[in-house]
């Protein structure tokens, strides 16, 4: 009789794993770690293993699962057998838990949408940075009695405010990244 855990890890490609449970594996092997709030691709795939350089984990396609789905290890290789219809004969009955897992997948979902929704907002706020300093610069009054041009004063007035919302999501926590969010969305309802 084959090993179960051998066979899987011998026979089963672990990007294909990846792939199937939402985790975008690039051309160089490379993926965001979804185990940590990851912004360089950390986690790697070589000889049908992962290993994650900044927050550590790593191992078979099963840990990947066991860690994916907070599972034991043979519940995690009976769910890949359903999964991936392998069709591999173990003993016990599996009964996974359905509810459990979607909800994981949701979560996941939802930090996924949450982090292009970072990603987008960063780069449009840049942008507005970028927008006013080329305003603070171009419009700096020369001498102390020039009157202050209107673009200035809005330039200055907005870049302590940009420059706070940059901080947040370049270097906050994830709830100051939810309340900006909420902010923000409160914000845009308010003025339409
Ligand atoms: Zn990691």
């Amino acid at each position: 009789m084959i090993d179960p855990f051998d066979h899987i890890k011998k026979n089963l490609d672990i990007l294909v794993v990846a792939h199937r449970y939402g985790i975008e594996v690039y051309r160089n092997h490379k993926a965001l770690c979804i185990f940590h709030n990851d912004h360089h691709e950390s986690m790697s795939f070589k000889n049908n293993r992962f290993k994650c350089f900044s927050c550590g984990v790593g191992g078979s396609s099963i840990d990947l699962v066991q860690k994916l789905f907070s599972l034991e290890p043979l519940q995690a290789v009976k769910k890949i057998n359903v999964d991936f219809g392998l069709d591999l004969d173990l003993k016990t009955d599996y009964k996974p838990d359905i509810g459990k897992m979607q909800e994981i997948e949701r979560e996941r979902q939802l930090m996924r949408v949450f982090d292009h929704w970072c990603d987008k907002i960063y780069s449009e706020y840049a942008q507005i940075a970028r927008f006013y300093w080329m305003n603070i610069q171009e419009y700096k009054p020369i001498n102390e009695e020039d009157a202050m041009h209107p673009l200035y004063i809005d330039a200055v007035h907005q870049w302590d405010a940009i420059n706070y919302i940059l901080d947040i999501l370049l270097k906050g926590t994830s709830d100051e990244k939810t309340i900006l969010y909420k902010d923000l969305n409160s914000f845009e309802v308010m003025t339409g």
